[in-house]
């Protein structure tokens, strides 16, 4: 009896009942936030690294908060994973994101309808039995072209369950959109797995970028995830370009296109239509 007290009392421990208190606080928090729309997406420009001219853009959620201000990504993007929440969410974000490209070709048809919308889907969406589905619904809803399209998925997440992973990919590329692995590198597959997999465009990962002008980095590593690419006829994304060394060393090693807070940050929509628009009156 006194073991199953003190088993009753652990139950209670007060710092893990205020943690799971604070759990259920904070997914009621980011499901009335779903309710209420307070999620904003803002876009990153995507440029041909040669002449830097915007060739996609990348959508990325924010959470407009009442009292917190702008919150990015990495503070919900987690809860929302393991609550199950990214499935509504990450179908709002897609939706926005089409609705907004749909616009911008509206406006702008000339320079709008040859960028890309790349949206990420996380693995919890990815495995959602309806995803094709709905992502099928939503180019239709919106009009724009499926080649149009680039949904971005992990690395990590093509390695966990492959048969299915295949069988979901064909579906989504036989809608015609077309398919990016992000974070490209971090997840150590090899060539002959990647060969499996219908993809067309590889994002490489940060950390290889960052490695190009560090001290006894070299340009090594993103030379090989470069030409793994090549070597796989897949187009090359290199992220998080911050310096001029790292734009040029890049261009050198044969990369094509590329995204960072050299050429802009992330920012709302009104950002992409000035330079729409700029394109336009050239
Ligand atoms: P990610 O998909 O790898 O997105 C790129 C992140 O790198 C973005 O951070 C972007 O703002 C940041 N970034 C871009 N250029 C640079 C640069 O030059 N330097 C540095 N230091 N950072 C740069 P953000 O917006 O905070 O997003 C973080 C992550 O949250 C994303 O990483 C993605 O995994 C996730 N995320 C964002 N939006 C969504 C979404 O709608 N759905 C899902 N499932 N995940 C999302
Ligand atoms: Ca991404
Ligand atoms: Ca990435
Ligand atoms: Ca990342």
């Amino acid at each position: 009896a006194k073991a199953a007290g003190r088993d009753r009392y652990a139950l209670f421990d007060p710092a893990m009942y205020a943690e799971i208190l604070r759990e259920a606080d904070d997914r009621a928090e980011l499901e009335r936030a779903l309710a209420d729309e307070e999620f904003v997406v803002h876009y990153q420009p995507i440029v041909d690294l040669p002449t830097s001219r915007l060739i996609g853009v990348e959508a990325l959620v924010r959470w407009q908060h009442p009292v917190r201000g702008l919150v990015g990504p990495n503070a919900f993007i987690p809860l929302a994973e393991s609550t199950g929440l990214i499935v509504p969410l990450g179908r709002w974000v897609l939706r926005q994101a089409c609705q907004q490209l749909a616009q911008w070709c509206a406006e702008f048809p000339e320079s709008a309808g040859r960028i890309r919308m790349n949206v990420n889907l996380s693995a919890r969406q990815f495995q959602h039995e309806g995803l094709v589905e709905e992502v099928g619904q939503i180019l239709a809803e919106t009009g724009i072209d499926p080649h149009q399209m680039v949904l971005e998925i992990t690395e990590s997440l093509l390695m966990q369950d492959t048969d299915s992973t295949i069988e979901t990919l064909g579906r989504l590329k036989s809608l015609g959109v077309r398919l990016a692995i992000d974070d490209f590198g971090t997840g150590y597959s090899s060539l002959s797995y990647l060969k499996r997999f219908p993809v067309d465009i590889l994002k490489i990962d940060r950390s290889f970028v960052d490695g190009i002008d560090t001290e006894n980095g070299d340009a090594t590593l993103a030379e090989a995830v470069v030409q793994l690419g090549r070597a796989l006829q897949l187009q090359t994304v290199a992220e998080g370009i911050e310096t001029q060394e790292q734009w040029s060393t890049l261009q050198d090693l044969g990369c094509e296109f590329g995204q960072g807070y050299l050429f802009a940050k992330p920012g709302a929509a009104e950002a992409i239509s000035s330079i729409l628009g700029g394109a336009r009156s050239e």
